[in-house]
């Protein structure tokens, strides 16, 4: 799979998922790619790449014309990055995701973003509250990375 990012004559900029640059040619001249904004099937490649953006280090490799294959190394790189984020931007309040969630839920504690761990039956209970959780694969830190505080 290649991800090209793509650009409508609106402005918008949007990704899509390709088995190859033939693939991208062939949805594209038979306008079958279409800007989720205006639904202009328009839409050119934008030489600037979708890189998966390593929040440490930026990318290994500078992808060939505004493409990147996706390869496993790729992957683990998103999923750090995704860890990452979340660990910089939630706040972890380990087993008790289910209460703290319930509580932003009926208006007890302010809304924030929250991670943590639940049990099965946790997670049935709270999806039947309306309260979806995101499940985020826990991945090893990179060996590189500087120790947290
Ligand atoms: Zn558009």
């Amino acid at each position: 799979m290649i991800v090209f990012d793509l650009q409508c004559k609106c402005g918008c900029q949007f990704e899509g998922w390709f088995a190859g640059r033939v693939d991208f040619d062939r949805q594209n001249d038979l306008g079958l790619i279409a800007c989720p904004r205006c639904g202009g099937e328009k839409v050119r490649k934008i030489l600037s790449p979708v890189a998966v953006y390593s929040g440490c280090g930026g990318r290994a490799s500078k992808p060939a014309e505004g493409e990147q294959e996706i390869t496993p190394a790729t992957m683990v790189r998103f999923l750090r990055t995704v860890r990452h984020f979340v660990e910089k931007n939630f706040n972890d309040v380990g087993p008790r995701l289910a209460e703290e969630s319930l509580k932003m839920r009926y208006g007890v504690s302010e809304p924030r973003n929250i991670r943590g761990t639940a049990t099965a039956d946790q997670e049935i209970m709270l999806r039947k509250e309306g309260i979806e959780l995101l499940h985020i694969p826990l991945i090893g830190k990179d060996p590189s990375e500087p120790k947290p505080n």
